[in-house]
């Protein structure tokens, strides 16, 4: 009973994710806690590009609870956030101009929202990429796998 319920419940979470959004544009939602609404994103290559609307629903400022969304290929990530930390804020806590950073958003505060648009060219299919936010200390619980398909 139990499996049965949990492959109910998988077959409609697939069916209105399907429905509701393309497989090229992701909506991500973001509060005052250490967490992404996705724990995973799956792309299709096909799609000329990527987009990702993020939604801050939380109540706090950018400076004490912001976040972002970052790209980077899984060996990389850990660099990333490290040396995100010293740009800075007003550099959205991401190493200017560094081609490890496959796409970011700018830092979002609560009540605020943004989006990235980036071409599915600088992807590769198969290779492991980790979706995260670089604001200081969050990116060890806000990650997930970004998956890239055919
Ligand atoms: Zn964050």
């Amino acid at each position: 009973m139990k499996q049965l319920l949990k492959v109910a419940i998988l077959l409609g979470f697939s069916g209105a994710a399907s429905m509701s959004q393309a497989a090229c544009s992701f909506d991500i939602e973001v509060g005052d806690y250490l967490k992404f609404s996705a724990a995973d994103m799956t792309v299709e290559k096909s799609c000329e590009s990527i987009t990702v609307n993020l939604k801050h629903t939380g109540q706090l400022p950018a400076k004490i609870m912001g976040h972002n969304w970052v790209l980077s290929q899984n060996a990389v990530v850990q660099a990333v956030a490290t040396e995100g930390m010293s740009a800075g804020l007003a550099a959205n806590y991401v190493p200017q101009g560094d081609a490890r950073v496959v796409a970011f958003s700018k830092v979002i505060g609560g009540g605020e929202t943004t989006s990235v648009t980036f071409s599915t060219s600088a992807l590769t299919v198969g290779e492991g990429y980790t979706f995260f936010c670089s604001f200081p200390g969050h990116s060890y619980s806000m990650r997930g796998a970004f998956n890239v398909n055919a």
